[in-house]
């Protein structure tokens, strides 16, 4: 087995086993381009390392090999205290996780070495002091868990002592001072002296970083990303570079285009005289990179060189960071860029108009996840609000919420229902479970690239940063004199950076403007709404799974179509029992004879009509699948606890006549109805077949409303759709029935009605084949067949024990949210398959939860079904996701 690899050995598809930093590291180096020598250790090294919870044997020797390599490459030995060679140990995993695991710079350093690196430096004492206090800062912190908080109390002390404000003010003999002070509280926290072997030094830092994959922070932003928690991160050991060696160097970031909007163009934040992290970290404000021209042209001519190279090989945005040692450009990093979602589908766009991708590529590059952050709303500025300040749009959308200042109170806020806002100065790892809990993210300081803007733009959250303005103290801020308390109300606006007091109005999204049909793509003059048109055809073009949409009323039904629906898959004829219709159902569920019975279902009959009417006219030339009642009856009683006091109060008062006595009818049916696992009780085809006359009442309604739309000129296609059959003979019985009304009610009108069923009880499923000869259409109601397969009931898990589950891995994520692919999927697969071997040309579709899922779209892509149905407004989502599954 191979742990080790050298730069030169690697390349950008080695992710899984070098990580992404490090296979792009490889590859830039195999580009030609001036990556330091290095090499990098793989995930699987991390993998044996975190499982054995030790030594992984062979390891050491293999380091000792590319070390050895490395040295003879740079001409220098480790630590060396003549003329020192000094290493970075960076992570660096499969899945960029920005800022979640640890990074050591400058080892190598003792107390002898400095002076080496003060040699080399040209006689810099000064500059080799800093390195040498930042190694022991950042190894004593990361290494061996000292409190960060003590190094930079030293820090702040040395400055104080000194007079000055900033870091850059402190001289070699203060540094030196520092160094002293650091090694004190390095011995007071761990016990021993800090370790001035150079090879122990890597060793440990290697072992921190290995270690770092499961710091708290790593396990909740993975679970957040739903990043498998057994990869592990590579590391890599890489030459020091060093941009804080005087004015002529520096560090930054750059993008290939704007990461905000996907404009092309010269994006980044260059620091001078800095080192490393300082730019991502957010700790100076940065300059923006157009102003390296300035200070340094051939550099900047250099970096945008290779920005161009980056692109043409990638194909995509890249986003980069360099160092600049002496007016000698380096390159540390690159990566295909994160992006907004706005971003995305404005890349892919314009990746196709320069001819560097096809359509097809570009439908990959984007998702459904991002098409429904595109969706929400963003703010309505018509009453043209005065911001209060303005900071970096870093993450865009809309968001208010009450002030908090720590991410312990946005956590214990959020908690109690309430919306807040999350102001900092800057933001670290530590803030991320209140960077979860708030709506937005404000701070003080930092750029597009700092800790906050990264990570928000990752979680989709609203963030604006770099608000310099702002002065943010304990327990409240201020802008200019304004002052702003905990509690109070403030909106943030992640495309502009503006930021206002109070609670600013929210306007509908352009993009779903553009699916309503308000905006047309070839005016609008919005390069979003057009990549977004763009893109959409093209998924239709390609998409061979339909998308039909879950409606039960006229405007739903519109609204669906103008979104794109091809169709309806589920219509909820319960959905129409509501409101003052209840009383109708009552009557039919409390009456005594037949008499009373076809009374109310008379009644009922023509709102039905009236009904399906709307829905057929909205929907006209297209499917739709009407359902025959569903739910348990006494879903439309009042509860059996209330109505059982109101009685017992009214005997105890005495009381009667027509109202007690209707009570009590109420009551008694109530209790005769009253049912343990209503879910698995009376309800669906059962209903059918217990209580004469409903189904028929509801398909004969059906019927004569898609005669009536006939006869208006439209053409209606019903599909009659059975619900909770585990048997085929359930389905012929009502089959036989409504076959009846609808050859009486259809004569020859030309109307043509389907009848087929749910496959939605996991008996159905494991008989598909007989129950096709009955069915002309199935529809996987997979949320009922997810709480049938698992036995969890629908109603109850999600805050009962869900969150166990998740928590220990059981799942990934809710099976009633992403469809269970080897449980429940399997049994879509087995009725599929034996459904169609028994009736070829079967129509299959699904209208759980799932057919708006993006993961679960591709499964029943993979699976061979017909179509999915879900919400209106997640239609263009699953029509994407369709089109994506096809290429
Ligand atoms: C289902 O069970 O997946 C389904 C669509 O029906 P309902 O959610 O109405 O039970
Ligand atoms: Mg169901």
């Amino acid at each position: 087995e191979k742990f080790v690899y050298d730069f030169a050995e690697g390349n950008k598809d080695l992710k899984d086993l070098l990580g992404g930093k490090g296979a792009n590291l490889a590859e830039m180096t195999n580009l030609g381009l001036p990556v330091p020598a290095g090499f990098t250790i793989t995930t699987e090294a991390c993998q044996r390392f975190l499982a054995e919870g030790a030594h992984v044997d062979g390891l050491d020797t293999e380091i000792d090999q590319h070390l050895a390599a490395l040295e003879e490459t740079m001409g220098k030995q480790l630590g060396d205290p003549a003329d020192p060679l000094l290493v970075s140990v960076r992570s660096g995993a499969k899945f960029s996780m920005p800022g979640m695991m640890e990074t050591v710079l400058n080892v190598g350093l003792n107390d002898e070495s400095v002076a080496g690196l003060s040699r080399q430096a040209g006689g810099n004492d000064r500059f080799a002091w800093d390195s040498y206090r930042r190694l022991i800062q950042m190894f004593g912190k990361t290494v061996c868990d000292v409190p960060g908080e003590e190094f930079e109390d030293a820090l702040h002390k040395a400055k104080v002592a000194k007079g000055v404000k900033d870091d850059v003010q402190l001289d070699a003999a203060d540094l030196k001072e520092l160094v002293a002070a650091y090694k004190k509280v390095f011995v007071k926290h761990v016990g021993h002296d800090f370790p001035q072997d150079p090879r122990q030094q890597l060793d440990l830092a290697i072992e921190a970083v290995f270690k770092s994959w499961n710091a708290d922070r790593a396990v909740l932003y993975r679970r957040q990303e739903r990043i498998p928690a057994d990869l592990g991160t590579a590391v890599n050991v890489v030459a020091m570079v060093f941009g804080n060696l005087g004015p002529d160097s520096g560090t930054g970031v750059a993008f290939t285009r704007d990461p905000a909007t996907g404009e092309s163009g010269i994006y980044g934040d260059y620091l001078q005289n800095a080192q490393g992290e300082d730019v991502v970290a957010g700790i100076r404000n940065t300059l923006p990179l157009a102003d390296l021209e300035k200070i340094d042209k051939k550099s900047y001519d250099e970096l945008l060189q290779i920005m161009a190279t980056l692109e043409g090989h990638y194909h995509d945005l890249c986003d980069i960071e360099f160092t600049i040692e002496r007016g000698k450009l380096w390159m540390l990093q690159t990566r295909v860029g994160k992006r907004t979602a706005a971003a995305a589908f404005t890349i892919a766009a314009q990746l196709i108009d320069e001819g560097m991708i096809d359509l097809d590529e570009a439908v990959t590059r984007v998702s459904g996840a991002q098409l429904a952050q595109l969706m929400f709303p963003r703010f309505d500025l018509s009453s043209d609000p005065a911001a209060l300040t303005r900071g970096v749009g870093a993450s865009p959308g809309a968001a208010y919420g009450r002030v908090v200042f720590t991410s312990a109170d946005a956590v214990a806020r959020a908690a109690e229902g309430e919306q807040v806002i999350l102001v900092r100065r800057e933001t670290n790892p530590d803030d991320l479970p209140g960077m979860i809990a708030a709506q937005g993210i404000l701070t003080s300081r930092g750029g597009k690239t700092s800790h906050a803007a990264v990570v928000a733009r990752g979680m989709g959250k609203t963030c604006v940063c770099g608000a310099d303005e702002v002065e943010v103290g304990r327990d409240q801020f201020t802008v200019h004199g304004t002052v702003v308390h905990e509690g109070d109300l403030i909106s943030i606006d992640g495309t502009t950076g503006r930021v206002y007091l109070g609670e600013v109005p929210v306007r509908p999204s352009e993009v779903v403007q553009y699916f309503e049909g308000d905006l047309d793509p070839a005016q609008a003059n919005d390069p979003l709404v057009a990549a977004v048109h763009q893109l959409m055809t093209h998924a239709d073009s390609r998409a061979s799974l339909h998308v039909r949409t879950n409606a039960d009323t006229g405007p739903d039904a519109a609204r669906a179509r103008r979104f794109g629906a091809r169709g309806i898959g589920l219509c909820r004829t319960e959905h129409m029992f509501l409101g003052d219709r209840r009383e109708l159902v009552e009557r039919l569920i409390l009456a005594h004879n037949k008499a009373e019975r076809d009374d109310a279902l008379a009644a009922l009959q023509p709102l039905q009509r009236a009904d399906f009417l709307d829905i057929f006219r909205e929907m006209n030339g297209l499917p739709v699948t009407v359902r025959l009642i569903d739910p348990p009856l006494h879903e439309f009683l009042p509860s059996l606890e209330e109505l059982a006091v109101q009685v017992a109060v009214a005997k105890a008062r005495g009381s009667s006549g027509e109202q007690t006595e209707r009570d009590e009818r109420m009551l008694a049916a109530v209790r005769r109805m009253h049912e343990s696992n209503p879910m698995l009780g009376l309800r669906g085809v059962r209903l059918g077949l217990v209580i004469p006359g409903l189904f028929a009442m509801q398909v004969r309604a059906i019927a004569e409303a898609a005669v009536a739309l006939a006869a208006e000129g439209g053409r209606p296609r019903p599909e009659i759709m059975v619900p909770l059959v585990g048997a085929v003979q359930e389905l012929e019985t009502v089959r036989a029935e409504a076959e009846k009304i609808i050859a009486e009610v259809v004569a020859d009108s030309g109307v043509e009605v389907l009848i087929g069923t749910m496959i939605e009880v996991p008996r159905a499923a494991l008989t598909a084949g007989q129950i096709a000869e009955a069915a002309e259409f199935f529809s996987f109601g997979t949320n009922d067949l997810t709480q049938m397969a698992w036995g969890f009931s629908r109603d109850d898990v999600e805050g009962a024990f869900f969150w166990r589950y998740l928590e220990l891995g059981i799942f990934g994520i809710s099976p009633f949210e992403s469809i269970d692919r080897d449980g429940v999927g399997r049994l879509v697969r087995i009725a599929a398959e034996e459904g169609r071997a028994q009736r070829p040309g079967l129509k299959l579709g699904v209208c759980g939860e799932h057919g708006g899922d993006p993961e679960s779209v591709h499964f029943f892509h993979e699976v061979g079904l017909d179509y999915v149905s879900c919400s209106p407004f997640r239609v263009p989502i699953a029509r994407l996701e369709a089109g994506r599954a096809a290429v």
